[in-house]
Order: C-alpha cells, then structure tokens, then sequence
C-alpha cells in the first residue's frame, strides 16, 4: 500500500480524481488536469460517478488503490467527513469535507469551499471580509459553510435569509459557536427581508441552487438589491443568472462563482503535491471548458 504511494512519488505519477453523483457537469478534471500537466507531472484526474451507497466504501480503499487525492462534490461532503482519518479545522467546523489528501496510508479531509470563496472575493471583487455585513441567501451545504467561514474571518454581520427556516437556524447557531463577535440575523428568502438589510451592507452572496436553470426566477428581485452593492452568484454557469440580471437592473455590481471554483480547486491542487498551483494556467482551463460546452449547446 505505502510502497505503492512511494513508487507513485518517485514516478511523480498522481492519481486524482473528483467524486460526484452526477458528475460529468464538473469543470475540476479540466482545471486540475491543466495544473498538473504544468508543473509536468504525470497524472490522470478523472470524473468517477460515485453512486451515494458506494461512495464510503470507495473513500475507504483510496490509499490501497494508490490514489494521491480526491475532491468530493454533491452528495459526497458528508460521508466524506465520516470516513477520513484526520479532519482540518474547517472540515470540523463545517462538517463536511471536499478534498481529501492521501498520505502513508491515512486519509486527510479538508473544506477548501470557505477559502476558495475568500480567495475569490479577495482577487477577483478587490474585497477582504473583516468588518463586513454579508447577506447570504440560502443556508444548504454551500450557505452554511459560507456563513460560517466568512463570520470565523472577522465578519462584522452575516444574514441569512433562506426559504427553510431550520436551516437558516443550524447555520446561526454555529455563528454562535464558532464566532461569536459576529451579529447574526436569520429571516425568510424574500425581497422585502433582503433590502431592508441591503441598505446596510456590503455584499449579498447567492448559495442557492436558484439560478442553475437559465429558465429559475432569481433567487430575490431586484429590488432587494441597492446601487453599488457587491453581488456574488456562487453558481457559475450560466455565466449571467437570473439573479445577476435582477441585481444588475438595480446597478450592483456582479460577480458569478467561477473565481471561488477556481480558488477551492487551487488549494486542494497545493495540498495534494506540496506546490504552489499555477493559478493563472487553472483559470485559462476553467474559461476554454466553459466556452467550448456552450459551443456545444449551442
Ligand atoms: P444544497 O445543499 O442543495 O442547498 C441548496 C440551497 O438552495 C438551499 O438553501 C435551498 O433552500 C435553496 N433552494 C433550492 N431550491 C430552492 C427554491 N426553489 N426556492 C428557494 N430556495 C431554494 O446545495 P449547495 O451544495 O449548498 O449548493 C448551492 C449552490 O452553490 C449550487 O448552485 C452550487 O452549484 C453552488 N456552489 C458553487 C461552488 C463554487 O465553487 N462556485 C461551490 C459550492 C456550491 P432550502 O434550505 O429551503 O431547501
């Protein structure tokens, strides 16, 4: 098993891959392939449909296989988490894990999903997080792990505004927990509840899965947007979504999620081998997929 990683090293082969169910949508394989195929590794990382009863036992066997590393996408965070050997600070947090490393046999779990968000913010928006009053809407996986990590790195005020009201509240209480100088507000996933506290606020983050379908309604209207303020769509293809649109007729400046897959993947890459990633080689990568599957659609 361990000899089978050394020989791997010595090679640099790396055998990586991302699991998911589905998962042929992922733009990983395009990124993380191009980085690796950079820094002249030899290195296959694949796309595995992973169905969900399978996937604990498949994480299991990681290290026999030889494998160096996997990314996890929907619906694979959690049992993820409960399978690996050692857990980062903010997989703990987040109860959820979208990378693991594998390393002398063990597995490590990390969330890369917060960072990459930051990241993202920091170099694509020009926006650091301290003393910021962020609203998010949508408190699923992707909502509350947002929610969370932003608040832990200094966040003046987060408010989520969700359409299930108990999730909205799981993620309040870990604020809680987890930083508890953060204000924290929770209401429903309307217009009226968005703008009374866009008025106030810096930045308004979509985590829903509304705008996916380039036919969904915006996740809120425009009106819950004000003038200058950042809107940052974690979806990212359809490149324009709905909820962009509306916040754009409001004049809020518009961002959609790429440069958060971007950063997510670029931290796993760097945990996998040790490297800095070749962040720019990633992003060219993650632009051409893009523009040649809406060719295709088109
Ligand atoms: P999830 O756990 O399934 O959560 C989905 C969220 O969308 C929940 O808040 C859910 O509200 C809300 N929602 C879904 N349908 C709705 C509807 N018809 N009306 C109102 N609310 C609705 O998914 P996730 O993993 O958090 O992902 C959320 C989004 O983030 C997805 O679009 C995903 O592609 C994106 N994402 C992007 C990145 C990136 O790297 N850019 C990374 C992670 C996720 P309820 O709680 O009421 O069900």
């Amino acid at each position: 098993m361990s000899s089978n990683k050394k020989q791997a090293s010595k090679n640099n082969l790396y055998i990586a891959g991302v699991f998911g169910y589905p998962v042929k949508h992922s733009l990983s394989p395009a990124m993380q392939n191009a980085a690796f195929r950079n820094a002249g590794l030899t290195v296959s990382y694949l796309p595995f449909e992973v169905k969900p009863e399978e996937a604990a036992f498949l994480i299991k066997k990681l290290a026999v296989l030889g494998v160096t590393g996997i990314n996890l996408t929907v619906p694979h965070k959690e049992v993820a988490y409960k399978n690996v050997d050692f857990l980062s600070k903010e997989a703990k947090i987040f109860q959820a894990v979208n990378t693991i490393t594998v390393k002398k046999g063990k597995l490590y779990g990390a969330s890369t999903d917060g960072e990459g968000l930051r990241l993202g913010l920091k170099n694509e928006v020009g926006m650091e997080i301290k003393n910021k009053s962020i609203i998010i809407l949508g408190a699923g996986g992707a909502g509350r792990s947002a929610a969370i990590y932003l608040a832990v790195k200094g966040a003046k005020r987060i408010i989520i505004s969700n359409r299930t009201r108990n999730k909205a509240l799981t993620a309040v209480k870990l604020i809680r927990k987890f930083a508890p100088r953060t204000a924290v507000i929770c209401g429903p996933l309307t217009e009226d509840f968005v703008k009374k506290y866009a008025a106030g606020s810096d930045l308004i983050i979509n985590a829903t899965s509304l705008g996916l379908k380039p036919k969904d309604k915006p996740a809120v209207g425009s009106k819950a947007f004000r003038k200058g303020i950042v809107f940052y769509d974690m979806i990212y293809s359809p490149a324009l979504t709905s909820t962009m649109k509306a916040a754009k007729r409001a004049g809020a400046r518009v961002y959609n999620g790429l440069s958060m897959l971007l950063y997510q993947g670029a931290i796993s890459w760097e945990l996998w081998t040790g490297k800095k990633a070749p962040v720019k080689i990633m992003q060219k990568a993650l632009l051409k997929e893009l523009k040649n599957r809406t060719n295709k659609v088109c």
